[in-house]
């Protein structure tokens, strides 16, 4: 029986590439219609840019804006180094859309403007129905929902940050990114492909002034320049480009899918593991993981086994992205001081934290 796909973000476009090269053309079921933004910083670090040209991605060609440099901000203290790996931005919608067309390119079915309301196991493996009332049914299924959980399936997962997303014009990064740390927390600036900016961030409950930024653009900046110099100098011209930040409630940062669950689920990035934003591995991981399980499938491999494989890889890393998160939110001055005086270090941690998965 074909496998079903729940999800075309990068995790569910990946398996089913993957899948369809293997010659078992799946079926892949996404909600919207044509790409949507996503919470997302858009950073694409050397794994997910190696990961992709697998999968027959041109990054150049899709028009992606090479990153070279970060700058850390927090207080009066600034710090700069070089990138030691080639890194990219490049808009969600116009990444997800490339990697949908690859997907039939490759001979996967495409349901896109299907949304599923419910996931089931059926007689011979897992059946889909849709909000639309078709009835899929197929061997495997491929849960990647992304943040979204299914009812009935939804991941084992401790309560989450609430995560925003701001498109900025007025704001000149060149080639760098900029995390910039404020009370509660700290927002990545990317530069994005066309002009402008994103600015993205991450705020656990009970951040103050959370509620405010979540709704009114001009109380977010206020709340990010406030943070640093360097935030007050890159955003002093900024305009928000949307009447309000995009907001995604629940994100846990830290979670790793156990080993446990239905036969024939597998789950694939953010349903498998949520690694914190800092490190700008979370397309990286999807493209692996759906990749993974698509082989897995196809050499008949379990969900049990697969789960227990990414969560062994990707345990290492993810523990080193949470300190690193954990010292930007807790102890950003330190850690900006550290960037200023020692760039090389910085330019090390910076290659430790790869999540070396491609
Ligand atoms: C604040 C923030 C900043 C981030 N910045 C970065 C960054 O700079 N770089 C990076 O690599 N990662 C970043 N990430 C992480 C990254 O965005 C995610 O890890 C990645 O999008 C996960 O991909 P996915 O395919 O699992 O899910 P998604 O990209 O969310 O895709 C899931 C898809 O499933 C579809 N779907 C959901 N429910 C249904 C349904 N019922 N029926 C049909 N379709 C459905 C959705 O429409 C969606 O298209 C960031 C995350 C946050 C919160």
């Amino acid at each position: 029986m074909r496998t079903l796909i729940l999800g075309g973000g990068p995790a569910g476009a990946a398996a089913a590439i993957t899948l369809a090269r293997a010659g078992a053309a799946p079926i892949l079921v996404e909600r919207a219609a044509q790409p949507v933004e996503k919470v997302c910083g858009e950073f694409l670090g050397a794994d997910a840019a190696s990961l992709l040209a697998g999968l027959g991605l041109d990054l150049p060609g899709l028009g992606a804006v090479p990153i070279r440099r970060a700058w850390f901000g927090a207080g009066r203290h600034r710090g700069d180094f070089a990138l030691p790996f080639p890194a990219w931005s490049l808009p969600r919608m116009t990444l997800d859309a490339a990697l949908l067309r690859r997907a039939a390119a490759e001979g996967a079915e495409l349901r896109c403007g299907a949304a599923a309301v419910a996931a089931e196991p059926a007689r011979e493996g897992w059946r889909l129905r849709l909000a639309d009332g078709a009835v899929l049914e197929g061997g495997r299924l491929v849960l990647a929902t992304g943040k979204h959980e299914m009812r009935g399936l939804a991941r084992a997962a401790p309560p989450g940050a609430l995560g925003l997303k701001l498109a900025l014009e007025g704001v000149e990064l060149g080639d760098a990114i900029a995390l910039l740390a404020f009370r509660g927390g700290y927002a990545g600036l990317q530069p994005r492909a066309g002009g402008g900016a994103n600015l993205c961030l991450a705020l656990a409950p009970g951040t103050p002034g959370l509620a405010q930024a979540a709704r009114d653009p001009a109380a977010l900046l206020a709340m990010v320049r406030q943070g640093s110099a360097l935030a007050a100098t890159l955003l002093r011209h900024a305009r928000p480009g949307w009447v309000r930040p995009l907001a995604v409630g629940g994100v846990p940062y830290g979670f790793i899918h156990g080993a446990a669950g239905p036969a024939g689920l597998f789950r694939v990035g953010d349903q498998a593991a949520v690694v914190p934003s800092l490190c700008g591995d979370g397309i990286a991981m999807a493209l692996a993981s759906g990749q993974r399980a698509g082989m897995a499938i196809a050499q008949g491999g379990t969900e049990a086994a697969h789960h227990a494989a990414w969560a062994r890889a990707v345990r290492p890393g993810m523990r080193l992205a949470g300190v690193a998160d954990g010292l930007m939110a807790r102890a950003p001055s330190a850690l900006v001081l550290a960037v200023a005086g020692l760039p090389g270090l910085a330019g090390w941690a910076a290659r430790q934290t790869r999540m070396g998965l491609a």
